[in-house]
């Protein structure tokens, strides 16, 4: 399995691609904006599913167009469906490149799930805080965490918008940092990457939460 990473749309969302060359199938994560470029990234693969680690709208913006293009299964965890279609604020879905509305989900994601991709697999880690439905997608070979907004290079994900809870986000951050090895590589939702060994020890959010 391959990841790209591309960062779209003006909050620099990091979407990602994971691509199983042999079968030739692609998933796509957080397709948020610039459609253009994410269909220029999957060429010459077949997408097969899309995947949303949370419901806000700068992570599903392109989910609708992704969909009409190829027909393929949307999964997002059922308590962020409230989100799909909340712009937050007045024309923020125009600012950041989202076209809505999005459309239901076709499967919901669900903690301890396996999403396979050709010979290997992902494993939705259920990871509420940032919103109620954020979920985390595992890796295990790859040793690759895609960590949506639970966590950021120095930060983590906020928990003043709608459904979003602080005593939830620490549960959810000390589980990462319990179940995970500290070499595992961290895809954030937005930014640069990271790995968990490097968050423990120079993130003040981490260091509070896991003391
Ligand atoms: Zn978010
Ligand atoms: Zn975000």
């Amino acid at each position: 399995m391959v990841l790209k990473v591309i960062p779209v749309g003006l909050l620099s969302v990091n979407c990602s691609i994971l691509v199983d060359e042999e079968g030739g199938n692609a998933l796509i994560v957080d397709p948020g904006a610039d459609l253009e470029k994410i269909l220029r990234e999957l060429q010459p693969f077949k997408p097969c599913g899309i995947i949303a680690t949370h419901g806000h709208i700068d992570h599903i913006g392109q989910v609708r167009a992704l969909k009409e293009l190829f027909d393929i299964p949307f999964y997002v965890h059922s308590k962020d469906k409230f989100l799909l279609n909340n712009t937050l604020w007045p024309g923020f879905e125009r600012q950041i490149g989202a076209s809505l509305p999005c459309p239901e989900p076709d499967m919901e994601l669900k903690d301890g799930m396996e999403i396979v991709l050709g010979e290997e697999k992902l494993r939705v880690i259920h990871t509420p805080g940032h919103t109620p439905g954020s979920c985390c997608l595992y890796w295990e070979k790859g040793k690759v965490l895609i960590a949506g907004d639970l966590l950021f290079k120095g930060s983590v994900g906020r928990w003043d918008l709608p459904g979003g809870d602080l005593e939830a986000l620490k549960g959810s951050i000390k589980r990462i940092f319990s179940e995970l090895g500290g070499d595992t590589l961290v895809v954030c939702g937005h930014y640069e990457e990271t790995t968990l060994e490097e968050e423990k020890a120079s993130n003040p959010f981490i260091r509070t939460f896991l003391d």
